[in-house]
């Protein structure tokens, strides 16, 4: 007999972590299968989180956790222009520099802690969808059974692949070595500039101070190449890294004892769908990108914190299917949005005066507040707005984390998220509110809020007599004194009222 799930995820990184501490919340059962034996990884890949991926995890009440081993610091950037984000209206107001394999190991302790079961060192072979559910092969002759597979299978995605989503996009105009090495001599530190492009060195551990980076003695060194020409098809050696030191620095710092080294381009790509009837795609698999401005694990997550308490509804009955469109409708043009900001700021580094020239303007423009504003908004994600329709500002957005005061004592928005369940925040007249018939789906809450209603890039806006904040941390519906719309927003986003489902 196969063993059965209500969903199954192919590939436990960051994307397919997060899922399935969102599904496993909301009550659904989820296994992942992941090839990698632990969560190490090969390459240094992601370093850090920006303002919005560290409130959907401080909506979940782990922030905390990734705070404490990483670094605040004003991260958020465009291009060469450092964006300082203090002045925003978050209590995280600043991004956190952390490897991805500090947020990888975070992010597996949770799944952990929620007893979600991770089949390693196996990979999803392919799969055959019915009309009930998907037979998932795996590589050791098993297979599982889910209503639901998500692929969070990285950007080589067999999932998007086996399902037939396209996967447009454009072709990489530059390719970069990258390498975690030891050097017997000390590198010169920072970046360096040549008529092939740009190329780093720095070291692994670091420390921020007074905004600066002042990297520890010794140890670990990381060597970024950009590379003379696109479309190597064989993995960089060694000796690839030691004559693109030569090239570019005139010695090779007696390099030695590599412990990864590995090629990024500025291939940007998006699948055509995010969802094929039961299968579905999540982070790399649906968005690839360069690596400019540090968005793909940053997405990932806020995919997954999307797509999580959608599927949970679908698989156990609440919601049909269609609550699975909004998942395509809202994330994909976040992403296209991604993908845009990082093809700007691929072009801003090419070796060319004109675009130097160009760079110099942008940042002019980046000094100024209102542009600061508005790029660091969309950099920070914090600016994030799903088209829900015409109406309060708030609307489609995410709920600021206000200190709420009610009859039980002060509360966090935040604090009201950790289990991923939606609240109704009645801050008019208490006792205003019966939503008997969503009571086993949906908090309600009294309470009162004194206080600016500040928003990150659009500033202050009218303060609402009641919202309805989804799972996800985003704003489904925003009441003036009337409750018109209520019923429906409650329906579309959290299911049928009880009587009417019973009945
Ligand atoms: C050099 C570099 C720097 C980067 N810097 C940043 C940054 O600063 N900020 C940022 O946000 N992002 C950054 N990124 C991007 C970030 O690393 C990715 O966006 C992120 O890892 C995507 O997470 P994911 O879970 O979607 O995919 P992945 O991390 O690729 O995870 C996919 C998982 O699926 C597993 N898998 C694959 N196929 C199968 C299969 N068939 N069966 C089972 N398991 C499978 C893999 O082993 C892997 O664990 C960077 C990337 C690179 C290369």
């Amino acid at each position: 007999m196969m063993t059965e799930h209500a969903v199954v995820i192919a590939g436990g990184g960051p994307t397919g972590l997060m899922l399935a501490g969102e599904l496993t919340l909301a009550g659904a059962d989820v296994a992942i299968v992941e090839r990698r034996a632990s969560q190490e990884l090969e390459s240094r890949r992601a370093g850090g989180l920006y303002s919005r991926t560290i409130e959907v995890l401080d909506q979940r009440g782990i922030a905390d956790r990734f705070l404490a081993e990483g670094q605040e610091a004003q991260v958020t950037g465009f291009a060469s222009s450092r964006l300082d984000i203090s002045d925003f209206p978050t209590r995280h107001n600043y991004g956190l520099a952390l490897w991805q394999n500090h947020i990888e190991r975070i992010l597996a302790g949770w799944i952990v802690e929620l007893e979600v079961p991770i089949h390693r060192e196996l990979e999803v072979t392919g799969f055959a969808q019915d009309d009930t559910g998907v037979d998932v092969r795996l590589s050791d002759g098993r297979s599982l059974r889910a209503k639901y597979l998500v692929g969070c299978d990285g950007a080589r995605s067999l999932i998007r692949k086996a399902a037939g989503i396209e996967f447009p996009g454009w072709d990489p105009t530059t390719s970069s070595m990258i390498a975690q090495v030891e050097m017997a001599e000390e590198p010169e530190l920072g970046i360096r500039t040549d008529d092939r492009g740009k190329h780093a060195i720095g070291k692994l551990e670091y420390e921020i101070r007074d905004g600066e980076v002042v990297y520890k003695e010794g140890g670990t060194v990381g060597v970024m190449l950009t590379e003379e020409h696109v479309g190597s098809t064989s993995e960089p050696t060694l000796q690839d890294l030691n004559e693109g030191l030569i090239r570019v620095y005139g010695t090779d710092y007696g390099v030695h004892s590599p412990s990864s080294i590995s090629r990024f381009t500025d291939m940007t790509r998006q699948a055509a769908a995010y969802r094929d009837r039961r299968v579905l795609l999540a982070g790399d698999a649906a968005h690839v990108h360069a690596p400019d401005g540090g968005q793909g694990l940053n997405t990932g997550v806020q995919d997954a914190v999307n797509l999580g308490w959608k599927l949970a509804q679908v698989v156990d009955g609440t919601s049909p299917e269609g609550l699975l469109d909004t998942y395509q409708a809202e994330r994909h043009p976040v992403a296209a949005r991604v993908l845009r900001i990082t093809m700007a700021q691929v072009a801003l580094r090419r070796p060319d005066e004109r675009i130097k020239a160009l760079g110099d303007i942008v940042s002019d423009l980046l000094g100024m507040d209102e542009p600061r504003t508005r790029i660091a908004g969309m950099v920070s994600g914090l600016d994030i707005h799903y088209d829900l329709g015409e109406g309060h500002p708030l609307l489609g957005r995410r709920m600021p984390d206000l200190d709420l005061v009610t009859p039980e004592g002060p509360v966090r928005v935040f604090t009201l998220l950790h289990g991923a369940r939606p609240v109704l925040l009645n801050l008019g007249e208490p006792g205003g509110f019966d939503i008997t018939a969503w009571a086993d789906r949906v908090q309600l809450l009294d309470a009162e809020y004194v206080g600016p209603w500040e928003l990150p890039a659009l500033g202050t806006v009218t303060a609402p007599a009641a919202v309805l904040i989804r799972p996800d941390g985003y704003v489904a519906w925003v009441g003036d004194t009337t409750q018109l719309g209520l019923a429906d927003a409650l329906t579309s986003w959290f299911g049928a009222p009880t009587a009417a489902r019973s009945g």
